[in-house]
């Protein structure tokens, strides 16, 4: 390809609304264009990384036996319906109707297709297991899009599904599409991590791991252990109760007026005591049902947690102020944990019950209570583990430290187990003829993502670095002039020459200065460049530089696309 014909349009200044490097650089590089919040156009180069990642993916897919399909991207609300999820998934799906008023949805992820189809063509035992996937646009209506590819409204997924006769297949296919996600996060050259994860709202009741690529952007907080192989989505790692001496307030239990006195800190500092000696009180919502959360002060509460430990609510939050003080008859900064009415059910952190001698609200507006007893005076209906797990914590494993890090979630394998196959009727008869629900899988690649969250690891003040497998061009050859007829006619050489053997080449053939060519060469990250210039050539050389070590060195004219074909073909292989 020639740099002249190519739609690669650069740009120097950094776009105001792109908050993260991968989406500055991307946009700079001229990959993508926005259409609207979310929604992007691929350009050329853009689209040739994004076949790269595709492609590995497929090829590691189907190396585990996996059958590409291509299903719908527009689904009938009556599977969803089936399913259940109609109601539950919320606003993040794309809902429309057709001229007759009937309902769809943009696919946001293809469980319920799927089975369908399986259902419909699957009898027998013998016809298992089955691993089907597909590479295919995805439509979620994100509350907060951003990040450009990171989190678009329409972004590209790689969804395999699993179908297996029981667990114990169901553990195999598990396991082998472990195996190819690390290939591929390997294979695109990202540092990552598998991890533990929750569960979350596809539902299913077996393991679950997110591939984390590990960076300074990522919207995941993950935990790993400095010694061990433990690492987890602090979603998910479990804490255990830490005892602690309280430091107390001087005296007896007693009702203390504490006016305008309302977040930790400033109850804290009114009473000189650290936020290890409180107990938080919240009161949640879950759907319509209301409870009072309790949780040391100094600890996070985890969300998700308490949503596992509850049962699963559709939506939970802190019930707004007007729903504290109806119920509770004061604001939400002085809600206790004492004279609880009847029927609120109280649900307690595992460190709670272990405190002496605690500060509380009063359930008055401007009071506290100092050392109150939890252990006697607070009703507590439930005890679950419900906190954020902590840096510096010992690992459940092997009791060395925690460290904790950000990731981009950029996959995640699920067992799903017969959630689906039972609402929709997927089953088949097993050897002896008995009718069986199939048991389950799915596993996802974020396609866009992982393109993006390779610039978030691979890049410099100057612009991108691709690593070899996932280069849009593997090679670009830069003529200095493009008045000198010589200079001109050895880029073309070699231009020919590379392509004859297979090299993916550009050559930027623009009426341009060197500089500007050397500046959108390494915008752009081709991991080869080759300069030619009247100066090396008058000695039969020109000069191949490394964009990724930004070591150069002079080679030979004869030499050169061997040379180049060569360092590809390593890069390729490792
Ligand atoms: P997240 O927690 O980041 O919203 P998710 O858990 O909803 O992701 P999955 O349903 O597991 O995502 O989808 C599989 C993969 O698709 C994810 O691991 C991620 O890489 C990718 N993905 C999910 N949502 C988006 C999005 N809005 N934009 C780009 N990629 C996404
Ligand atoms: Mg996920």
């Amino acid at each position: 390809m020639r740099v002249s014909q190519l739609l690669n349009p650069t740009l120097r200044e950094v776009p105001a609304e792109a908050e993260v490097i991968s989406h500055q650089l991307m946009v700079r590089a001229g990959l993508i264009r926005k259409s609207a919040a979310g929604v992007y156009t691929y350009l050329p180069l853009g689209l040739r990384i994004l076949r790269k990642i595709e492609n590995i993916v497929r090829e590691e897919m189907d190396a585990k036996g996996g059958q590409e399909v291509l299903m719908p991207v527009i689904q009938p609300a009556e599977l969803w319906m089936e399913s259940g999820r109609w109601n539950v998934y919320g606003d993040e799906l794309f809902r429309l109707k057709d001229r007759h008023n009937r309902e769809f949805c943009l696919g946001p992820t293809h469980e319920e297709i799927i089975t369908d189809l399986i259902r419909g063509e699957v009898r027998s035992y013998k016809q298992l297991p089955l691993l089907l996937y597909q590479i295919q646009n995805k439509y979620r209506d994100e509350r907060r899009p951003r990040f450009g590819l990171m989190r678009g409204r329409e972004f590209i997924m790689k969804d395999l599904y699993s179908f297996d006769r029981d667990e114990a297949g169901l553990n195999e296919s598990y396991q082998k599409m472990y195996e190819a996600y690390c290939r591929i996060f390997s294979r695109c050259g990202l540092a990552y991590r598998p991890v533990e994860a929750d569960a979350g709202a596809i539902g299913g009741t077996g393991g679950t791991h997110e591939f984390m690529v590990l960076a300074e952007s990522g919207e995941n907080g993950v935990v790993y252990c400095s010694e061990c192989d433990f690492a987890a989505n602090v979603e998910k790692a479990e804490c255990r109760p830490q005892v602690i001496e309280n430091v107390v307030v001087e005296g007896e239990r007693k009702l203390v007026h504490t006016p305008e006195i309302r977040t930790i800190d400033e109850v804290c500092g009114f009473l000189a005591v650290p936020k290890t000696s409180l107990v938080k009180s919240l009161l949640y919502q879950g759907d319509d049902k209301l409870f009072l959360v309790l949780i040391r002060g100094d600890r996070e509460l985890n969300e998700i947690k308490l949503n596992n430990a509850l049962g699963g609510f559709v939506s939970l939050e802190l019930a707004p102020s007007h729903v504290v003080e109806g119920l509770l008859g004061c604001e939400p900064g002085s809600v206790g944990p004492v004279e609880v009415p009847v029927g609120l059910m109280v649900v307690a952190d595992e460190e709670v019950p272990l405190m002496k001698k605690v500060v509380c609200g009063a359930n008055q507006t401007d009071y506290h209570i100092v050392n109150a007893d939890p252990s006697l005076e607070f009703r507590i209906d439930q005890i679950h583990d419900l906190r954020m797990v902590e840096p510096g914590e010992a690992c459940l494993k092997c009791g060395a430290p925690l460290k904790e890090a950000r990731g981009i979630e950029v996959g995640q394998v699920f067992k799903l187990g017969t959630k689906y196959s039972k609402s929709l009727g997927a089953t088949f008869l097993d050897e002896n003829g008995e009718e069986k629900p199939c048991v389950m899988g799915c596993y996802g690649v974020g396609v866009s993502r992982s393109l993006a969250a390779s610039i978030e690891q691979n890049h410099d003040d100057y612009g991108i670095i691709w690593p070899m497998p996932i280069a849009p061009y593997h090679c670009i050859i830069v003529p200095v002039s493009t008045k000198d007829a010589q200079v001109v006619a050895e880029a073309d050489k070699l231009y020919h020459e590379l392509q004859r053997l297979g090299v993916e080449v550009v050559l930027d053939d623009r009426d341009e200065r060197a500089g500007v060519k050397f500046k959108d060469a390494d915008l752009v990250g081709y991991p080869l460049r080759v300069t030619i210039g009247s100066k090396t050539l008058a000695n039969g050389q020109v000069e191949l530089r490394e964009r990724k070590t930004g070591e150069t060195q002079l080679v030979s004219v004869e030499d050169v696309a061997g040379k180049i074909k060569s360092l590809i073909e390593k890069a390729l292989s490792s």
